[in-house]
């Protein structure tokens, strides 16, 4: 076949298709198709396989590498795992109401740093503060960038070049990149380790105290749980040891819940009130885990500290950008009530939605599927979910899930092809089935989710 059936580049781009290209798509991304699509072409033909070529499909490949060329990297996915807080789909997911507050902050010009009382300059804090120090008990506090620059901004503050108490049992390492160990190291602080992986007891604390102290630090520890024959100091107990010692006490919180979750049957979480009455006198938690807002690192506690705190130079490195305040601002609004609070925020909500809800979510999903899908077997399983993010690693939500056990492709092939479908799944195998948890499903992803289902089912 000659060269001569490739059309020029000015030739498909006055075709009807390349109108209609050029009226969606950015020109550059046309122009970049229709070249490498034309030079792929080009090649096939050169080489003698011109049998692979088929003038009828050009405008296809051009499309299709239009759409690639256009895509964002970052986009949405349906998370079907049931992990409500899952570091790697982005965490806490925000509500209408906070966004429309994010919208109309940031879509036009904001008193960000003005203050409208006197028409000088005004600062960013101030928006979250008198919120935040109604909903945590706290003195003062502050939002920084997230709660691994929360920690980095205390420990350099309160105790650098000084050792800072930390028991061997929480040295934790928090999704590969924070360590506490470390953490001390960039912020200039001395790691004085007590007592044991298992066991640390108030004496050891006792021991580790000396002139070069400089700060008593609790660490949540998340992800992990030490079973068995275990013993903590309690904050209440480094409380007293650091008001006796003068030296202050913080307790890097993790997750940080704001609510208390005894009345929803969870009660290893303390909520940061109680944390805050036990008398400490920094803490610091996560702003997209629990809580249940953006991604951002909380410090609330004593107004002394907290003044050091902001003075310290490294806060204006790690602080929070105004999309985040305007999310926080309206998130903490949420938690002014309680009962707002569980309805309002969509991981508390997820966390604590009943399994009858979740079943007939689910069972919603699974009719929709028998529908059009007919050989394969489709039933809707109890299993159980899990909080995610490093939070509540010992709680088992009860939950329901889809359960689809595929026939003519393997179960890691369905599970593939929904990863990188248009809308991605991303789902769980277990026992040969995959299995779509209805807890982190949302309403109006269902329709998507069915089809990108049944289109992965289907495709050869
Ligand atoms: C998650 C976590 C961190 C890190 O928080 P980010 O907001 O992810 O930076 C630090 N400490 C503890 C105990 C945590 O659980």
């Amino acid at each position: 076949m000659l060269l001569s059936v490739l059309p020029s580049v000015d030739e498909v781009l006055k075709s009807p298709d390349g109108t209609r290209w050029l009226s969606t798509f950015r020109r550059k991304r046309v122009l970049q198709a229709i070249r490498s699509t034309l030079e792929a072409k080009r090649a096939l033909l050169l080489n003698g396989r011109s049998a692979e070529f088929n003038p009828d499909l050009l405008a296809n490949d051009i499309e299709k590498t239009i759409h690639e060329l256009s895509a964002f990297s970052l986009t949405p996915v349906i998370n079907a795992t049931g992990i409500v807080i899952h570091t790697n789909l982005g965490r806490a997911i925000l509500s209408e109401k906070v966004l429309e507050n994010v919208l109309a902050v940031s879509s036009g010009y904001s008193n960000l740093e003005y203050d409208l009382e006197s028409g000088k300059r005004g600062k960013r804090h101030t928006h979250t503060t008198r919120l935040l120090k109604e909903i945590t008990g706290a003195e003062d506090a502050l939002i920084v960038n997230n709660n691994a620059a929360a920690v980095l901004l205390c420990l350099n503050t309160l105790a650098t070049g000084r050792e800072v108490v930390v028991s061997r049992g929480e040295l934790v390492e928090i999704g590969g990149s924070f360590r506490v160990p470390d953490v001390m190291a960039a912020g200039n602080a001395l790691l004085r380790e007590v007592g044991t992986t298992n066991k640390t007891h108030l004496r050891d604390y006792i021991h580790a105290i000396n002139e070069h102290t400089g700060l008593l630090l609790k660490v949540h520890q998340s992800n992990y749980k030490i079973i068995g024959f275990t013993d903590e100091v309690k904050i209440e107990e480094l409380v007293s040891l650091g008001r006796r010692h003068q030296i202050p006490v913080m307790y890097d919180l993790g997750s940080g819940c704001l609510l208390d979750l005894k009345p929803y049957g969870i009660y290893s979480e303390p909520s940061v009130k109680e944390i805050v009455k036990a008398g400490v006198d920094v803490v610091s938690f996560s702003g997209d885990k629990l809580l249940g807002g953006p991604q951002g690192g909380i410090i609330a506690g004593r107004k002394e500290y907290l003044d050091k705190i902001r003075r310290n130079p490294l806060a204006r490195a790690v602080r929070a950008d105004k999309l985040a305040i305007a999310a926080f601002e309206a998130t903490f609004m949420a938690y002014i009530d309680e009962e707002n609070a569980i309805e309002e925020i969509p991981t508390l909500h997820m966390l604590v939605e009943s399994p009858a809800t979740i079943r007939s979510r689910a069972n919603k999903i699974a009719s929709a599927l028998r529908r059009v899908v007919k050989d394969v077997q489709i039933e809707v399983i109890p299993d159980s979910s899990k909080a995610g993010g490093g939070s509540l690693p010992e709680v088992e939500f009860p939950t329901f899930a889809v359960s689809i056990r595929p026939v003519r492709i393997s179960v890691n092939e369905l599970e593939t092809r929904l990863r990188k479908g248009i809308t991605p799944v991303i789902a769980r195998i277990k026992d040969d089935s995959l299995l779509l948890d209805a807890r982190t499903i949302q309403k109006k992803e269902l329709g998507c989710l069915v089809t990108a289902v049944v289109t992965s089912l289907s495709a050869a």
